[in-house]
């Protein structure tokens, strides 16, 4: 059976992606401790979708901050040649450059079905985002000594505190600073990155790739501790940045981009998170055996009966080799019913018997219907509403 992402016709001569794959360490939940050849390509697969499905998550959290979030290639470009053929013979960016066309969300954000439609496409694509108004952002690259000694030197110190990653790269070096654009403020279109000396400026016309986005080194783009979008706001960008790489004024505040979630869809989309996270946590085993593949099924209907999280669930039950059949996800979805006793609590509670993963934060929407309080180990406290 073929990895997802990669159709039965690619399946057999696909053997090994068309750039060298990331170095990264595949820590296999399984429990195995012997390791064969063949252990270590299903490790790696399973690591590559688990890197997807939490790219795809944190993709759905920074849509519903308002960011305009796109889909990139793989670091290894495995099977992107298959959802663009022109992107597998020109890019020469592996994990760093939208593999759709994207000039349209420059304007607009994608709507939640998009964002899924494209993982679904080629679930272990890294995470980006587009640049300028539509997401209320520009970005600086810093990267090296000489760089951060420019940054240093021209803002005069005055580098408010704001989300900042670490990228990928084996050095260590690379680092992201994103600001607010303030007010009536029209940054240089940048359709690559402007550079300025050692630094490079990102704007309108440029994308970049978001933690938890895998390097092509192997490492993962990581906010740097206290500095991730859940830590801090954006920051506006500071005077000395605006009088250097503005056009100008304009006198008038920029146009809010339109956010199409209403409050009760950013609480909904921020359970499919959460619910998201916890799935891509889970022993790959309980996609084998006939129950715990179905009570997952069941408890990812009670969060979003939608089709988008239908096909989340046929991609997940795709790594039981031997045991997926196409439809059967489908047919099953059809008969789970609103009431079928599971949901959220129970996948969170799942998760965190299967890896050490803790929800990050307990949820709560004042005044909503949303509570979870995260369940203990034992899962003999707490519980989840939704
Ligand atoms: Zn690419």
């Amino acid at each position: 059976m073929p990895p997802p992402g990669l159709s039965k016709r690619s399946a057999g001569r696909e053997v090994e992606p068309r750039t060298q794959r990331p170095r990264m360490n595949t820590t296999s939940t399984s429990g195995n401790a012997s390791s064969t050849p063949t252990d270590a390509a299903g490790d790696y697969h399973r690591q590559r979708l688990a890197d997807g499905a939490t790219c795809l998550a944190k993709a759905l959290d920074y849509l519903r901050r308002g960011w305009s979030v796109l889909s990139l290639c793989p670091p290894d470009h495995c099977g992107v040649g298959l959802v663009s053929r022109r992107h597998g013979k020109t890019c020469k960016s592996p994990g760093k450059r939208p593999w759709h066309t994207w000039k349209e969300f420059e304007e607009r954000l994608p709507t939640v079905a998009e964002v899924l439609d494209w993982w679904r496409q080629l679930p272990t694509s890294n995470v980006g985002l587009a640049l300028g108004p539509v997401s209320g952002a520009v970005r600086v690259d810093v990267e090296g000594l000489a760089a951060r000694q420019q940054l240093e030197e021209i803002s005069g110190g005055d580098l408010p505190v704001t989300p900042e990653f670490r990228s990928g790269r084996a050095d260590g070096t690379g680092r992201g600073i994103l600001w607010q654009i303030p007010p009536g403020v029209v940054f240089r279109t940048t359709p690559i990155a402007f550079q300025d000396g050692e630094l490079r400026f990102q704007a309108k016309g440029a994308q970049t790739a978001l933690p938890p986005s895998r390097h092509k080194d192997g490492g993962l783009y990581e906010w740097l501790p206290g500095r991730s979008p859940d830590d801090v706001p954006l920051a506006p960008a500071p005077d000395w940045a605006v009088r250097r790489w503005s056009v100008g004024a304009e006198g008038q505040r920029r146009p809010r981009p339109k956010v199409s979630s209403t409050r009760t869809e950013a609480a909904a989309s921020r359970v499919v998170v959460l619910a998201l996270t916890a799935l891509s946590h889970l022993n790959p085993e309980r996609s084998t055996a006939y129950d715990p593949w179905l009570r997952t099924g069941m408890a990812l209907h009670a969060v979003d009966p939608s089709e988008g999280m239908l096909i989340i669930w046929d991609q997940w039950s795709k790594q039981a080799e031997g045991k997926y059949q196409p439809g059967d996800c489908e047919a099953k979805w059809a008969t789970f019913s609103a009431d079928g006793g599971l949901g959220l609590g129970d996948l969170l509670r799942w998760a965190r018997l299967d890896s050490d993963w803790v929800p990050a934060r307990i949820v709560r929407q004042r005044g909503g219907r949303i509570v979870v309080r995260v369940p203990c180990r034992q899962g003999t406290a707490g519980g989840a509403s939704a």
